[in-house]
């Protein structure tokens, strides 16, 4: 009996490991809220920058991932946040994405919102000349519409007309050119920290106060970070237990299809299989590299 049940056991073990990683929480009851934000012209969102919120209601928090995909991190909170049945944002660097195409299809197959956050996160676009930091920006998205070239449609879709950039550095001129091209950008409510030297402990208890004082709004942690794996957890359940909900951010419907109409383009339309595809619409042609990463990345 005992070899039936090791032998079954050794059956389901092998059985989950072929299986693709991607499986959903099914014991959830209810979707996270998504709140649809415009994005024609280009809005900025977040209180801590601009003077547009995302809209949340009361209580609420939308929580965004900068930096990765990171292949030792990021599985970790995608396992978190499907745990607790809570679905987030996530603002990808082009190289990563390049170099994890699988963690970025991963994070679309899980429901998650993406948004892009350059191509390799210089501390300061402000410094380069626009012509390299246009390049940054385009790179960034490029990178993520390749690494879901493969994904299904819906997961494709993932990919919003949402950009961050790094440092939060942000400019009035780069800021209007993703305008013209119905980009939105995204600043926050608040940060936690955690791409400082503190501990995780320490992490979870800025962000406690710092959401608790401004009392709803988008959250920035980073999923390269180790000790925000290792405290969102206990942030999700401080949150709920003090009444608190969680929202996704998306486009509102049209968004993606509208900033593909734009005049030189960040971002393409996504076709279904059986749609006829249009003469010039692969991305080959956007995905030449034409700027190296310059900047260290932190
Ligand atoms: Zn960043």
């Amino acid at each position: 009996m005992k070899s039936v049940l090791a032998a079954a056991s050794m059956l389901a073990a092998l059985f989950c490991a072929s299986l693709p990683a991607r499986a959903q929480n099914p014991a959830c009851e209810q979707e996270t809220s998504v709140v649809t934000l415009p994005t024609k012209g280009g809005p900025a969102y977040g209180g801590m920058q601009y003077p547009r919120s995302a809209g949340l209601g009361l209580k609420q928090v939308a929580l965004t991932f900068d930096d990765g995909p990171n292949p030792d991190t990021t599985p970790l909170i995608l396992d978190i946040l499907d745990r607790h049945c809570v679905k987030a944002t996530f603002f990808m660097v082009g190289i990563y994405a390049e170099r994890h195409p699988d963690i970025v299809r991963e994070v679309a197959a899980r429901g998650h919102t993406i948004g892009t956050h350059s191509w390799s996160h210089p501390n300061n676009l402000r410094h380069y000349s626009p012509a390299n930091a246009q390049s940054q920006i385009r790179r960034g998205f490029d990178a993520v519409e390749t690494a879901l070239a493969s994904a299904p449609a819906a997961d494709r879709e993932r990919l919003a007309p949402f950009f961050r950039f790094p440092g939060l550095n942000d400019s009035k001129t780069l800021i209007g050119w993703l305008g013209e091209r119905n980009i939105a950008t995204f600043s926050c409510e608040f940060g936690a920290d955690d791409w400082k030297s503190i501990s995780s402990a320490q992490v979870r208890i800025r962000a406690l106060r710092n959401i608790a004082y401004v009392g709803r709004g988008i959250l920035i942690l980073h999923d390269t970070k180790p000790r925000t794996a290792a405290m969102l957890s206990g942030l999700i359940e401080a949150l709920r237990a003090d009444g608190y909900s969680f929202a996704r951010l998306a486009p509102e419907e049209g968004a993606r299809a509208l900033a593909a109409a734009a005049p030189d383009p960040l971002i393409r339309p996504v076709r279904r299989a059986d749609a006829p595809s249009e003469p010039g619409a692969t991305l080959g042609a956007a995905l030449k590299p034409s700027l190296e990463p310059q900047t260290a990345l932190q």
